[in-house]
């Protein structure tokens, strides 16, 4: 039987990205679910050691399952880049570096695609994927995916958002998610995909 959340139970955010949490609540206030975060329970962040969005997520949620005792949601995710063989996919995070500083990781971007000789004039494509988990202790964990479609631009723009959002135009819009409103980002992003999948499965 798939685990399903009552209004009023206690889950945990197993994610200590604030870009995420920021989301995943604002996703999650509608069900009435008391959400507290990973780290303000000072849970550790576990080593990330799977080659999968599947994997990693469900590395995070199992470990802040067994360590809380509780009930847990994690997210991995990352942004794929066709001309780049999928890169930088699930090791999106690592290209910011320890100071986790994203114009790093999007000048990196760039400059990948134009070793390869690629420029960004034919809207080259790229996808965002993410694939929540929720783990209870001593039930199977469930996974969910969703992704969202689009090109990449140069240079990045607007400042809503995290991690690449300037840099990606979703299919059907002229902005990048670092400049459309959050709450549009919300309604059609990879997370608010695979969080759809989620709340039809386990939440009330
Ligand atoms: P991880 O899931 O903790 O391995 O990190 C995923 C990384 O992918 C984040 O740190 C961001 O760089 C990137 N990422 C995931 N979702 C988004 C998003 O909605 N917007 C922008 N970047 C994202």
């Amino acid at each position: 039987m798939p685990v399903r959340l009552k209004r009023g139970e206690r889950l945990v955010l197993a994610t200590h990205n604030q870009g995420k949490l920021r989301e995943m609540r604002a996703l999650l206030v509608p069900y009435g679910v008391e959400l507290v975060a990973a780290g303000d329970l000072g849970l550790a962040e576990p080593a990330e050691t799977e080659t999968t969005f599947i994997g990693n997520a469900t590395i995070k949620a199992m470990a802040a399952a067994n360590a809380s005792g509780l009930t847990a949601l994690s997210d991995d995710s990352g942004i794929e880049i066709a001309g780049l063989n999928g890169a930088p996919g699930v090791v999106s995070a690592d290209w910011a570096g320890p100071s986790k500083d994203f114009r790093l990781a999007m000048q990196r971007v760039h400059d990948e695609m134009l070793a390869r000789g690629l420029n960004f004039d034919g809207k080259p494509r790229a996808n965002f994927t993410s694939v929540l988990c929720l783990a209870r202790p001593g039930e199977p964990a469930q996974r969910f995916e969703g992704k969202v479609f689009g090109h990449i631009v140069w240079p990045p723009r607007g400042s809503y958002g995290f991690g690449y959002d300037p840099m990606f135009v979703p299919d059907g819009h002229t902005q990048t998610f670092g400049e459309m409103d959050p709450f549009l980002k919300h309604r059609l992003s990879h997370r608010a995909r695979s969080f759809e999948k989620f709340a039809g499965a386990c939440l009330d």
